[in-house]
């Protein structure tokens, strides 16, 4: 069998967006699942639309999503460089190539003059094309004597190569996902494959590369898929085998309405960017999942649902099983609606499933950088093992446990309207007694005492309990109180319920 080798190849002219990423990740799960490789080529050939900082953003965020490459300029490889501005020297061969065999020509037309030709035909409500229909009227070496494209040449005329696209032609294609695909070449035009200035466009470039590199199957996004009869006419032009391709759907917007697009993200809420991305000229910033807390993991468990379906009820996948589990079969042609309460959900099945040591960790550094509160680490261990299950996000848990680390300083209005009676500060004295004289201060021993205690007096859990929590918490909220109890400590819970007391009583 043909060695499997796959290959993601973006242009560096802004950030990943995530449906770039799914589709690297789709790569990369063919690819490991049939013992195959995947290498990583960055394709800059139109310099127009470069921008600083891109190509380092998408070497780290597919490395953050755990996308790793077997070939590229990093990691090295037989067939670099990996690179196409570092391959410049090489595409010009295959352009002449190309025109030799007459599946090309020179053409001569200036920017403005095709401007002109667009513009005519829009006031006459037509589109131009260049093609079989219009070449033979348009200057090029189709029209002119080979003397006069030869001086052109020697003079140093600017010009583009345009690829002959037969007229009338009905291409045969098979793509793995779609089927069987038939299009004609009239609806086509004569791409521009070459430049006087030396540089392939992506066409050229990526069809040479693909063959030098051994490329295997093609799987990218639908976008792709009107350059696909392209491609294969000049993978027949060469007389090269051509690879297999896979176009992958879209990612929606939430709504179904469109193509889930960079400038989406943050106006939805919700980030399009793996990676917090800086827009290098206006400093513009967008997030990315990696800023807003979301585990690699949980992200790329999230992006592989969108689009394929294991067949099975399955949702949690590690990065192994997904490799084991991927096929074509279960990819679909229709677009994939982008769901950010599922994403949060992934997140929220990833953050509990982390041991309470881990999440402790990352709560720690948290309370660090973000409220200055060195805590002990054992300490924010009990905290995350106590809350960890009841939120999406390890910067969600402050509000679910603040009150281990300071005390209240407001009582909520709410709660205390519903919550503290008549009889409530001579209650809390009381539980004040109870609590100052329990020795073992182990939560199953102070619920045990507790519950003694209420269900002795007939004082009713629910005036306790509540009571205690606004003590405690300022709230009507947390974990357990004979949990908040045992973890903030007995001096600290004399004390709140002292403060407690003198303020609301
Ligand atoms: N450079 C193209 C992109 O930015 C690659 C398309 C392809 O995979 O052929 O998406």
């Amino acid at each position: 069998m043909k060695e499997i080798r796959v290959r993601f190849a973006p242009s560096p002219t802004g950030p990943l967006h995530i449906g770039g990423v799914r589709t690297a990740l789709y790569n990369y799960l063919f690819a490991k699942k049939n013992g195959g490789k995947m290498l990583l080529r960055i394709e800059d050939t139109d310099q127009t639309r470069f921008v600083p900082g891109a190509e380092d953003y998408i070497i780290k965020s597919l490395d953050w999503c755990g996308i790793k490459f077997d070939e590229s300029d990093i990691v090295g490889g037989p067939y670099g460089p990996y690179k196409q501005s570092n391959r410049k020297h090489l595409y010009k061969q295959y352009s002449d190539e190309l025109i030799a065999k007459g599946h090309a020509y020179y053409a001569f037309d200036t920017a403005e003059e095709l401007d002109n030709l667009r513009k005519e035909a829009e006031a006459q409500k037509k589109t131009f094309i260049y093609n079989a229909e219009t070449r033979q009227e348009l200057r090029n070496s189709l029209t002119m004597t080979k003397e006069d494209v030869d001086e052109l040449l020697a003079d140093g005329t600017p010009y583009t190569v345009r690829f002959m696209m037969p007229e009338n032609h009905i291409v045969e294609m098979h793509d793995i996902i779609r089927g069987d695909i038939k299009v004609n070449t009239n609806t086509l035009d004569d791409k521009v494959l070459f430049k006087s200035d030396g540089m392939p466009t992506y066409h050229l470039a990526n069809i040479v590369d693909d063959h030098l590199m051994k490329i295997s199957h093609v799987i990218r996004g639908e976008e792709w898929l009107p350059s696909m009869p392209l491609h294969v006419l000049l993978y027949q032009a060469f007389g090269w085998e051509s690879p297999e391709f896979a176009h992958l759907p879209l990612l929606l917007k939430p709504d179904g309405n469109g193509k889930l697009s960079k400038r989406d993200g943050d106006r939805l809420g919700f980030p399009v960017f793996p990676m917090q991305w800086e827009n290098p000229e206006t400093h513009e910033i967008s997030s990315g999942y990696k800023q807003s807390g979301y585990y690699a993991e949980a992200f790329i468990n999230m992006l592989a649902l969108l689009g394929w379906n294991p067949g099975t009820e399955q949702e949690i996948f590690s990065m192994d099983e997904l490799i084991q589990a991927f096929s074509f079969d279960h990819c679909s042609k229709s677009g994939a609606r982008f769901n950010v309460e599922k994403a949060k959900w992934f997140n929220h099945e990833y953050l509990m499933r982390r041991s309470s040591e881990e999440v402790g960790a990352e709560y720690k550094e948290w309370l660090k950088s973000e409220k200055n509160i060195d805590a002990d680490i054992q300490y924010v261990t009990k905290v995350a093992a106590l809350v960890k299950d009841r939120v999406n996000f390890v910067k969600e848990m402050w509000d679910q446990s603040f009150f281990f680390f300071e005390e209240p300083t407001t009582y909520d209005e709410v709660t205390v309207k519903k919550r503290w009676k008549e009889n409530s500060a001579d209650l809390m004295r009381q539980a004040s007694e109870v609590i100052r004289n329990i020795d073992d201060f182990s939560a199953e021993n102070i619920e045990k005492v507790l519950n003694e205690w209420i269900t002795g007096n007939e004082l009713g859990m629910g005036p306790v309990m509540n009571g205690l929590r606004l003590m405690l918490v300022g709230a009507g909220k947390g974990p357990h109180i004979h949990e908040i109890l045992a973890l903030v400590g007995k001096e600290e819970a004399l004390k709140r319920i002292e403060k407690g007391v003198e303020v609301l009583k």
